[in-house]
């Protein structure tokens, strides 16, 4: 395979470059396979492949997961106890992210927007637990095996809290925690898919809780992207640089990476790995760049956290266990699909008027009960919007200025109850020369 071609060929040549250690699942994942070898690969391709389409295919909804968060917190230090509000926000924020219905979806560069995947996870708030600890940070040093007590924010012999049935909830710890070395600071780790019941689950640190919503009343709030993250973990999924040096995530729609991303990247960035290809996909939220750019999953790392729940899956046992109006494949998803477009193509056409005009053809997101959409435009500098309806999820619009820049929204109207959406604005140019060439007159 290319990749590991790559890799083997520029191995010996680079420098190793230190990942920021804010996200330790991948060091949690060799100690719990260190005590419990018979658990076997927890990542790795995914099983009976042949059938798996076809077992998703009858997985078209939404799919349920009951959620308990326990907030454990140290009454002495009053910045532990988080309000019920910060929590569901956070959670909606994890909806909203598996929903593909962020409002920074636009960070997306053009390139990738085909990518884009609505995971149609539904993650529901069952239970906020408030456990005061004498604790005032949780030792989670599981990088280091001889020191360690394993995760003992999840018991309440180790002054945590004691996890619901894994089976049955996706049970979430936050509190303050800490790696045990005091190097980076800790935001948060998770349990693989196929850990034991007693540690399966997601610990995140409180400093790392928080929403878009939140953050833009108060800039120091993050953005809720470190759960979004771990969840992708718990779902199954790997670092989008596969964890070592032009390591493979196992995803083929995310292009090979060097190493992990940290703050906020410029687009496009190419590495040795990655010089075939658009560059990385630093934006994807399986690599570690800043919440503020993190904002998007593939199509087949949905299809692979997805894959947890077909009949022999991991995380199969969600849909048998009793609490069947709890945990539910819909048909209809919960959202009904109602995304807010996401533009996909910009593609440059000659105009009507030769000479005068240029054109655009325009495509999106298709949404599934879609009726019908309005593309609005306007020159960048002008408050007037011109609406054009189209019942497909493209358009091509051949009466444009050349060299101008416009600004484009469209909106999905659906044929259910559900309310319209709006794609964010998006900025395109038009061609300067693009007009069909001039017949030489003749004399
Ligand atoms: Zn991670």
């Amino acid at each position: 395979m290319l990749r590991f071609f790559l890799a083997a060929l520029f191995c010996v040549a680079s420098q190793f470059v230190q990942a920021q250690l804010n996200c330790s699942s991948e060091s949690y994942c060799q100690i719990i396979l260190k005590d419990y070898p018979g658990l076997g690969e927890t990542t790795g391709k995914l099983p009976d492949e042949a059938t798996l389409q076809t077992k998703l295919a009858y997985m078209n909804g939404t799919i349920r997961i009951p959620v308990v968060v326990h907030l454990v917190y140290n009454p002495t230090l009053p910045d532990q106890k988080l309000s019920d509000e910060m929590i569901r926000e956070q959670i909606e924020q994890l909806n909203i992210d598996f929903s593909a219905v962020n409002s920074d979806l636009d960070k997306v560069p053009y390139e990738f927007r085909s990518r884009i995947a609505n995971c149609k996870f539904y993650f529901d708030l069952k239970e906020i637990k408030h456990v005061e600890t004498s604790v005032k940070e949780f030792n989670c040093g599981n990088r280091n095996a001889e020191k360690r007590k394993m995760d003992p924010i999840k018991f309440s012999k180790t002054k945590g809290s004691d996890g619901l049935a894994s089976t049955q909830y996706l049970n979430i710890w936050i509190g303050s925690i800490n790696d045990g070395r005091g190097r980076e600071p800790l935001l948060g780790y998770a349990s693989p898919s196929n850990s034991p019941g007693i540690y399966d689950g997601i610990v995140l640190n409180y400093t790392a809780l928080g929403s878009t919503a939140l953050a833009a009343t108060n800039p120091k709030i993050k953005k809720g992207r470190t759960l979004t993250h771990e969840v992708g973990h718990w779902l199954g999924l790997i670092h989008i640089w596969g964890d070592k040096k032009c390591g493979d995530d196992h995803i083929g729609d995310t292009p090979p990476q060097e190493f992990s991303s940290q703050g906020i990247p410029i687009y496009p960035r190419k590495s040795i790995c990655s010089i075939d290809s658009c560059g990385d996909m630093f934006m994807n939220f399986m690599d570690l760049s800043a919440d503020d750019i993190l904002v998007m999953f593939t199509c087949e790392q949905m299809e692979r956290m997805r894959s947890m729940f077909v009949e022999g899956g991991k995380r199969a046992s969600f849909l048998h266990n009793g609490f069947i109006n709890d945990i539910t494949l819909v048909d209809q998803s919960i959202r009904n699909d109602a995304h807010a477009a996401v533009i996909t193509n910009l593609i440059d056409i000659p105009g009507k008027s030769p000479g005068k005009k240029t054109g655009k053809y325009i495509s999106w997101t298709p949404s599934k009960n879609a009726k019908s959409y309005i593309v609005l435009t306007r020159p960048i500098e002008s408050k007037l919007w011109k609406p054009n309806n189209t019942n497909n999820n493209a358009i091509t619009l051949d009466n444009l200025m050349p060299g101008e820049t416009y600004e484009i929204i469209v909106r999905t109207f659906f044929d259910n109850d559900s309310p319209s959406t709006q794609s964010t604005p998006y900025i395109f140019e038009t061609a300067k020369l693009l007009d069909r060439p001039v017949p030489k007159s003749s004399k």
